[in-house]
């Protein structure tokens, strides 16, 4: 009985929007804070077939590290 495996996962990917000075709201410091877009697709044999959740961005700020959601104006300027 020959058996057909299907590969398939749940795949994230990540993309850099930008980054931009701006103040903190977890550490309070001025740094860099890099808009980030988080995708998650489901694939099929390691190909992305569709999106399993919209697309979420947030910002993650280069002096503590810390991820918060980014807000709607920080989107429109991004
Ligand atoms: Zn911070």
């Amino acid at each position: 009985m020959g058996g057909v495996f299907l590969i398939f996962g749940i795949r994230s990917k990540d993309k850099l929007l930008g980054s931009r000075l701006g103040r903190c709201e977890v550490c309070g410091a001025t740094a860099a804070q890099t808009l980030v877009r988080r995708t998650t697709k489901f694939s099929l044999f390691f190909v992305p077939l569709f999106p399993v959740r919209p697309a979420r961005s947030f910002v993650v700020c280069t002096n503590c590290g810390r991820f918060r959601g980014a807000v709607r104006e920080e989107l429109i300027s991004a």
